[in-house]
């Protein structure tokens, strides 16, 4: 079997050509939705996520702007930021950037972003929204899992009774898609560093999520025959961005698989615009 590649570029042009349709309607009835970004210290990876996130709200008309914070910045002085932009009428969405550098308590800044504003929904309020299912109308998913689940709706890709392995348990990543994935009744296993014969459960994943960010992680005999394979890792190897996964093994084995890069990046981007203009629009109904 040769899997079929899951183009992400693709999936995520169509969904911000209807983004932008979306927007043109808010800015009728007089709303202009912004998207807000901190980003603290140099950190390349960082830089590069941040303009990919402006050039794509750029691309569909989206107004955003990026608050830079040196290396060394205060937790306060960053709080202070983040309330006044709570404040601001003007602003739809705030977004902090992560990693922050390590003198600065990241859940403490995260959880300064008012619920309604936290378009990347990692505030301990939306995520508790998440395992809990209360008031989930009002919460915002976290972009790369509900890019992932994206993912495989646009692929039709079943997910009900299917046995999904997760290998990663970040707040931002793993955590979040298993308990999504629980919610779309798959039955979910989280593998993480101090799991024991790892392989003994990819196994018998029909879909297999990884989000480790360590380049061929993930190999050939690992894979179920006809797996589902949604790779989230970003690494660098040989000089090139890649993903977890092993892709030329993996692939030979797989029913889908998404590259590094093309696959879930898009989307996780797709999804901050999709989120700012979802609290662009709650803000005009409530
Ligand atoms: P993270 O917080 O560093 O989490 C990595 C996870 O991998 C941890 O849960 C860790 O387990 C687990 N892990 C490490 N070594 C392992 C091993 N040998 N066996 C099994 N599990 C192992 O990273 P993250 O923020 O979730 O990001 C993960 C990757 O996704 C990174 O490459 C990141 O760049 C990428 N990412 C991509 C996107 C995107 O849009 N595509 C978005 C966010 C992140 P422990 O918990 O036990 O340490």
């Amino acid at each position: 079997m040769t899997a079929k590649i899951i183009d992400g570029d693709k999936i995520s042009e169509g969904i911000r050509k209807n983004l932008k349709k979306r927007i043109d309607g808010l800015r009728k009835k007089g709303t202009e939705p912004r998207l807000d970004i901190i980003l603290v210290g140099n950190n390349p990876a960082s830089e590069i996520y941040v303009n990919k996130k402006m050039q794509s709200s750029k691309g569909i008309g989206m107004i955003s702007e990026v608050h830079r914070f040196s290396e060394k910045a205060k937790q306060n002085e960053i709080i202070e930021k983040i309330d006044e932009l709570n404040a601001d009428e003007k602003v739809h969405g705030i977004l902090v950037q992560i990693p922050l550098p390590p003198h600065i308590n990241e859940q403490a800044v995260l959880d300064s972003i008012s619920p309604e504003k936290d378009v990347d929904g990692l505030t301990a309020c939306n995520l508790g929204k998440l395992v809990t299912d209360e008031r989930a109308e009002l919460m915002f998913e976290p972009c790369t899992p509900k890019g992932i689940i994206r993912l495989l709706e646009h692929e039709k890709i079943p997910v009900e009774g299917k046995h999904a392995v997760v290998i990663g348990r970040s707040n931002i990543v793993g955590k979040p898609l298993s308990f999504m994935l629980l919610k779309r009744n798959a039955t979910v296993t989280i593998c993480h560093s101090k799991t024991r014969d790892l392989k003994s459960h990819t196994k018998n994943a029909d879909i297999l999520v990884t989000a480790v960010g360590k380049a061929n992680f993930v190999t050939g005999d690992m894979v179920k025959e006809g797996a589902v394979i949604i790779d989230a890792g970003i690494s660098r190897s040989g000089g090139k961005v890649v993903g977890d996964v092993d892709f030329e093994q993996v692939r030979k084995k797989a029913s889908r698989i998404t590259p590094v890069p093309g696959g879930v990046g898009p989307l996780t981007v797709a999804m901050v615009l999709e989120n700012t203009i979802i609290a662009a629009e709650r803000k005009l109904r409530f």
